[in-house]
């Protein structure tokens, strides 16, 4: 049956790679961008995450054109790296404010119409970071980190009502992202990943769907590693 999903951040990189997985199983699905297009095939919307008058216009114009929402990705996110001796107070509180409040922001808009229907799916693509710490992403890890607590304490105040609330949490994934890495930095990286490469967004999308699907019914509050075993022992 199809469902109403909505993916922040869905204009590009893993979010688009989530967006299609959803429309190839037959959901109507709309993506948040911040300028531009949506991509070919695809529904968009404008939304920035950190403002919150632009977070309940777009959930206003998706439930007007596809009807509420039934499947949550919160996935827009944003790096701003440097050591912590040079991190601004902005560098932190700007990741803070699109990671982790943006997460909040649409979990929030959305939990109004899953809770009149009495079901529902968010899923958080956090990071492996997020438990394992990674120097120079202080504000970042800290922000993915925080997903976990804001996911479950969800699980936990929703569930009744059949609403599940997990994170995915990615390693390395070939993206715009990890493309400004240094090649030194790369093969670094790649030592550390039990499976020797980094994941295609595909494989992200894919997890993300399977959560999102009613063969998951029972799974919430999980954390969701699909990082080549780079994070194992958390
Ligand atoms: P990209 O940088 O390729 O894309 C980020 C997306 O987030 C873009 O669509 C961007 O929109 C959107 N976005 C950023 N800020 C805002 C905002 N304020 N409001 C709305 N949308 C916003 O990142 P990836 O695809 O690599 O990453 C997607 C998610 O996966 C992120 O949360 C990231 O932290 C996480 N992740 C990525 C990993 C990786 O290896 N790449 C590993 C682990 C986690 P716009 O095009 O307008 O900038």
């Amino acid at each position: 049956m199809s469902r109403s999903v909505l993916v922040t951040g869905g204009n590009r990189g893993i979010g688009l790679a989530i967006a299609r997985a959803f429309a190839e199983a037959g959901d109507a699905v709309t993506i948040t961008h911040r300028s531009g297009e949506p991509p070919d095939g695809l529904s968009g919307v404008t939304c920035d995450v950190t403002d919150a008058a632009s977070v309940d216009a777009a959930f206003d114009k998706v439930e007007a054109e596809q009807g509420p929402v039934e499947v949550l990705v919160a996935n827009a996110g944003i790096t701003r790296d440097t050591l912590l001796l040079r991190m601004g107070e902005e560098d932190f509180t700007d990741v803070l404010d699109t990671n982790l409040t943006g997460a909040f922001r649409v979990a929030k808009r959305a939990s109004r119409s899953m809770l009149r229907a009495r079901k529902g799916r968010m899923v958080f693509i956090s990071s492996v970071v997020g438990l394992l710490g990674s120097p120079g992403q202080v504000n970042y890890a800290a922000s993915k980190a925080g997903l976990v607590g804001l996911a479950r304490s969800i699980a936990r105040e929703l569930g009744s009502r059949s609403i599940t609330a997990n994170v995915v949490a990615p390693g390395f994934v070939e993206s715009d992202m990890t493309a400004e890495l240094s090649e030194e930095r790369r093969q670094e990286i790649l030592g550390g990943i039990p499976l020797g490469r980094y994941a295609s967004a595909d494989e992200v999308a894919r997890v993300v769907r399977w959560v999102a699907s009613d063969e998951a019914a029972y799974v919430t509050g999980a954390v969701i590693p699909v990082d080549g075993g780079l994070g194992m022992g958390h």
